[in-house]
C-alpha cells in the first residue's frame, strides 16, 4: 500500500465485497486518488485515526459491525465526509444512513463512474469555496455566490432560509431527505419550530417557483428534489 503520491487525497473504502471493492478502487486510481481497501468495520475505524483521509466510502453490510455503527462512531470524533453503499430498495437505510451522519448515499449496483461523480461532488460541497458556484435543475439555476435563483432565466425572490433549504435539496438530488434532517441542517438542531417549518417552506418554495415536480414528497419519509 503506497500512500500519498496521487493528487486527489486518500480514500478510505470499507466494503467486504471482493467485486466491488476492486472496482471501486480501480476507478478512484484512475481518478488520482490512493485508495485505502478495507474489509470490516474496526479495522476501518483503526486506519481512520493513522492517515489523512478524505472521504469514506461504507458499505452497510459488513462482517463485524454494520455501516451505521461505523458511520456514528466516526462522527463520534471527525468530520470526514462519508458516502454510504446500500443494498437496493432499502429506503430506510438511505434516510437513517444520512441520519447517522453520512454526507450521501449510492445504492447497489451502482455505476463506479457515479460513485467518482458523487466522491467529486462531496469534496467539492465540503471543500466550500470550489463548491459549483451554480446548482442545476432543468430550467431552476441556483447560483450560490450572489444567493440569486432563476426559473427559467426570471429572478425568483426567495427568503433566506428558503433559498438554504433549496440548495440543500438540489445538492443532493434524488436522496431522500427527513424533515428532522433538513430541519437540522438548514436551521440548525436547536431550532424550536418543529419540523412543520420545513413543510411551510417547502410549499413556499413549490409555489414560488412554479416547478411543483423539481421538490418530492416522500410518504413517511420527507422530501427529495428530483434528480437532473
Ligand atoms: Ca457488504
Amino acid at each position: 500500500m503506497e500512500l500519498g503520491r496521487a493528487t486527489g487525497g486518500t480514500i478510505l473504502v470499507v466494503e467486504d465485497e471482493q467485486a466491488i471493492g476492486s472496482l471501486v478502487r480501480t476507478y478512484l486510481e484512475r481518478d488520482s486518488f490512493n485508495v485505502l481497501w478495507l474489509r470490516a468495520g474496526e479495522e476501518a475505524l483503526a486506519e481512520l485515526d493513522r492517515h489523512p483521509i478524505r472521504l469514506v466510502i461504507l458499505d452497510i453490510g459488513l462482517p463485524d459491525i454494520d455501516g451505521f455503527e461505523v458511520c456514528r462512531r466516526v462522527r463520534a470524533r471527525s468530520s470526514v465526509p462519508i458516502i454510504m453503499l446500500t443494498a437496493r430498495d432499502e429506503e430506510p437505510d438511505r434516510v437513517a444512513g444520512l441520519e447517522v451522519g453520512a454526507d450521501d448515499y449510492l445504492t447497489k449496483p451502482f455505476s463506479p463512474r457515479e460513485l467518482v461523480a458523487r466522491v467529486k461532488a462531496v469534496l467539492r460541497r465540503v471543500d466550500g469555496p470550489t463548491q459549483d458556484a451554480s446548482l442545476v435543475a432543468g430550467d431552476v439555476i441556483v447560483r450560490r455566490d450572489g444567493r440569486e435563483v432563476t426559473v427559467a432565466e426570471e429572478a425568483v425572490e426567495l427568503t433566506g432560509k428558503e433559498f438554504d433549504l433549496l440548495t440543500f435539496l438540489l445538492d443532493h438530488q434524488g436522496v431522500v431527505l427527513s424533515r428532522e434532517l433538513l430541519l437540522d441542517r438548514v436551521w440548525g438542531l436547536t431550532y424550536p419550530g418543529g419540523t412543520r417549518t420545513v413543510d411551510v417552506h417547502v410549499a413556499q418554495l413549490r409555489r414560488k417557483l412554479g416547478r411543483p415536480e423539481l421538490i418530492l414528497t416522500v410518504r413517511g419519509s420527507g422530501y427529495k428534489a428530483a434528480r437532473h
